[in-house]
């Protein structure tokens, strides 16, 4: 399994807390991911 990153949606692993591609939070389901949706 694996975690889309919400800002540049490079795949991460699924335990992953930053995207390995640009350091964005990443979280399942989670409020962090809807903040940034807000910022774009
Ligand atoms: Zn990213």
């Amino acid at each position: 399994m694996s975690i889309k990153c919400p800002k540049c949606h490079a795949e991460n692993r699924d335990n992953s807390k930053f995207c390995s591609n640009c350091a964005a939070p990443v979280a399942e389901g989670d409020r962090l991911a809807d903040s940034l949706k807000i910022n774009q």
